[in-house]
């Protein structure tokens, strides 16, 4: 589902109209570093074309490239050998808070678990 993406903050970063630092791109993906970095290394990685969320993400294609996305941003962010995690919060009890599609690059530390 896609609903108004003209006040949507990812939607902004891909249009060039919010400020973000841009690590990585490919034609359908954007990857940033977050803003409040939750570890060393915390990127978050969406899909140009807005999607809600997880729950509401229809292609299968676009899911698959997320994840060799989220792959490619841990080597460069240099976690991958060390380990590093993917996290997708979806709706609002997991504790998503922008409403459109983003994996979690997380790395540089020691993970817990469970998670919070
Ligand atoms: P979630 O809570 O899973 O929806 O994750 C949203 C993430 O976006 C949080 O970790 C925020 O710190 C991050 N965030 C919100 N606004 C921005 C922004 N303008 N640039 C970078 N990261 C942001």
């Amino acid at each position: 589902m896609t609903t108004g993406t003209s006040s949507c903050i990812f939607c902004r970063i891909v249009r060039g109209e919010m400020r973000a630092e841009v690590v990585y791109r490919t034609p359908t993906a954007v990857a940033i570093r977050d803003v409040n970095p939750q570890a060393p290394v915390h990127v978050l990685v969406f899909p140009t074309e807005h999607v809600d969320s997880l729950g509401e993400a229809a292609d299968p294609g676009l899911l698959g490239s997320l994840l060799v996305t989220a792959r490619e941003v841990a080597a460069r962010e240099q976690v991958d050998r060390r380990g590093y995690r993917v996290v997708i919060n979806t709706n609002a009890e997991a504790g998503q808070t922008v409403p459109h599609l983003h994996l979690h690059v997380l790395g540089g530390r020691r993970m817990t678990w469970p998670p919070g």
